[in-house]
């Protein structure tokens, strides 16, 4: 009889490298597999269960809402997106919300606003080489990585790449056609790359001067995983359009796109439109996700334990100087970032490491990226850091 996992591969469309495991349980950072292995997650599921995998507030909240009421389209209006789309704006520079499904829909959905409120001509979006802003065409398209046009051009048209960190080179790149520059404050998939708080400021003074608009993708650090509910209040700067997706349903398919009255206003009634976005089941465990975080204490908590956790990295990275260049992220996204002469053994660590009982990705090609759920513990960090050190030293 064949195993599960050769079924899988058999039915399914060869697009994920996947791990042989076949999760059936999952509890705070621990998951289970269908045999009985437990693992630490240090994943999230990319940054997306910040609350922990089943986390009671968010479990209850989706299965009152699934009894109740599960999906209406946009023709009406719901309690829980109305709820949520109240505490966005509370809780953030906005004045107005659209609800998506997922990254790459709120990411489609902000470069279509900036067109429109770029006006005929004015279609042109910059972005940063070493992005990634999502898997449809066009966020294909805006995304800095080769890798991820290869076999799909011809790409739509209008996407520039400027290179990491130069702002004379993006300044250079702007036109007359140009409606907005994109960027994530921290790189995630790029390889956990914060922006210095100089650079992103200065794109935002950038787009002021140009009278273009700033589009920050979030997608991955907003909802917390920074320290802050999203990572741009550490740069005091405001973005005139936001994604974020991730984690603000801790699992429940959602996106967002925020972004302020003026710019609001360029979308008529009918120029943009979800069949599914702002499920009312995504929403009301969104608003249960929003809550928690922004409870008291919350945010301080993540912004501690992601030092414990910088900390722990760092003194792998100290004393393995030869293996590893550094460590770098904001709180609770940190990645060890390996030297050129092991990046290739990269996968193999990832591997490893699972089959150690720790799951972490790997982002840039040589980053060891660490999202655990923010509810991680300081004995978790610790248990993961432990397993990582011990694989580290057999390289
Ligand atoms: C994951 C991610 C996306 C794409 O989100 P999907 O939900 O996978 O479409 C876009 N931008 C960033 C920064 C991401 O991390």
């Amino acid at each position: 009889m064949k195993n599960l996992i050769d079924i899988s591969n058999e039915l399914f469309i060869n697009t994920y490298s996947r791990h042989p495991a076949v999760m059936v349980e999952g509890k705070g950072c621990r998951l289970k597999d269908a045999k009985g292995n437990n693992y630490l997650d240090f994943t999230a599921g990319i940054a997306v269960c910040s609350l922990g995998h089943c986390h009671p507030v968010v479990t209850e909240a989706i299965c009152r809402q699934a009894g109740r009421l599960v999906h209406t389209s946009n023709l009406y209006h719901t309690m829980p997106q109305i709820e949520l789309a109240s505490l966005l704006v509370e809780n953030s520079f906005a004045d107005k919300v659209f609800l998506a499904n997922s990254g790459a829909e709120a990411n489609e959905a902000a470069i279509k606003l900036a067109r429109k409120h770029g006006g005929t001509g004015c279609f042109e979006i910059i972005s940063l080489e070493g992005s990634f802003h999502g898997r449809t065409l066009a966020t294909v398209a805006a995304t800095g990585q080769r890798k991820f046009h290869h076999g799909y051009e011809p790409l739509p048209v209008g996407f520039y790449h400027a290179p990491f960190g130069d702002i004379e080179a993006m300044e250079r790149l702007i036109t007359n056609k140009t409606c907005a520059i994109l960027v994530e404050p921290l790189q995630g998939e790029g390889g956990v790359r914060p922006l210095e708080h100089k650079y992103l400021q200065a794109i935002r003074t950038l787009c002021d001067k140009h009278s273009i608009l700033l589009i920050l993708d979030e997608i991955q650090v907003g909802m917390g995983r920074t320290g802050t509910l999203f990572a741009h209040e550490q740069y005091g700067i405001r973005p005139d359009i936001l994604t974020c997706a991730k984690a603000l349903g801790n699992g429940m398919p959602i996106g967002a796109l925020l972004t302020t009255n003026k710019v609001a206003g360029s979308f008529k009634p009918g120029d943009h439109a979800s069949t599914f976005g702002g499920n009312p089941v995504a929403c009301a465990a969104a608003v249960a996700v929003l809550k928690t975080m922004t409870s008291a204490g919350f945010l301080e908590g993540v912004r501690s334990r992601g030092e414990h956790l910088h900390k722990c990295l760092k003194s792998i990275a100290d004393q393995y100087d030869r293996l590893c260049r550094g460590v770098r992220g904001q709180g609770l996204i940190q990645g060890l970032v390996l030297d050129d002469k092991v990046a290739d053994r990269a996968g193999e660590i990832v591997s490893t490491l699972f089959k150690a009982g720790v799951l972490i990705t790997l982002a840039g090609g040589k980053v060891l990226r660490c999202t655990p759920p923010l509810i991680v513990t300081i004995e978790e960090i610790d248990a993961m850091a432990s397993v990582l050190e011990e694989v580290i030293s057999t390289l």
